[in-house]
């Protein structure tokens, strides 16, 4: 019987509420693939500008040159058909095309490393993570800490008052909570004691 030794494609999801250690974990992975010597290609969404525009950058600053792109189309056009290794930064945010696009680079024998949150701000399964969740091959779900009772944490809570599906942005207007301590949505502004004006305090 023959040996195939011809590397094959992957899918490898790392999911988890905002603070969890995504970025460092995807940083993380894609700096032993270059130390492999590995030719790594790193995308992220255009929307997710929060800290640089040209690479991915985690809460505990941990930087890697990224490219840019609004679609997950655009990442098919813009991977160079030598890269082995695609990570994919904030996948939350591509919508239903991601799926067909990390397939498609798995099959075509690329090791897709893809990091996004797994639900929004009411806790719901955030499309399109569930379905890259069922077909990879490997899937990983971090944890941060609960900003209320230091308990491990699995949901992102939204500070600010708003009903869009995305608001982008970090400390401030987000914080990681544990199941007991999320509020689906926004909590109520009178619990929040920045929010009383300061007679009422
Ligand atoms: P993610 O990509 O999941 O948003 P990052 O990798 O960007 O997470 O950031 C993780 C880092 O955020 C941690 O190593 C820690 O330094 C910092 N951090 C800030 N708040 C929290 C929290 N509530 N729980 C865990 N880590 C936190
Ligand atoms: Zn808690």
């Amino acid at each position: 019987m023959d040996i195939v030794t011809t590397p094959i494609g992957w899918i490898e999801v790392v999911c988890g509420p905002m603070f969890s250690g995504k970025s460092e974990e995807l940083i993380r992975r894609l700096r032993r693939a270059k130390i492999a010597r590995k030719r790594v290609q790193v995308f992220k969404p255009a929307l997710d500008d929060r800290y640089s525009s040209d690479e991915i950058v985690s809460h505990g600053d941990q930087r890697m040159k990224s490219e840019v792109v609004s679609t997950a189309q655009e990442i098919i056009g813009k991977i160079d058909w030598r890269t082995q290794v695609v990570g994919i930064d904030e996948s939350n945010f591509f919508g239903a095309d991601l799926v067909d696009v990390a397939c498609r680079l798995a099959d075509s024998g690329k090791q897709v490393l893809i990091a996004g949150l797994d639900t929004d701000y009411l806790g719901r399964p955030f499309a399109p993570m569930p379905e890259l969740l069922c077909l990879a091959e490997s899937i990983t779900k971090t944890l941060a800490i609960c900003m209320r009772c230091g308990n491990p944490a699995k949901h992102t809570q939204r500070l600010v008052e708003s009903s869009d599906l995305i608001v982008v942005g970090a400390a401030g207007m987000y914080e990681a909570r544990c199941r007991r301590c999320f509020e689906a949505g926004v909590p109520k502004q009178e619990v929040l004691e920045f929010a009383k004006p300061a007679h009422t305090r």
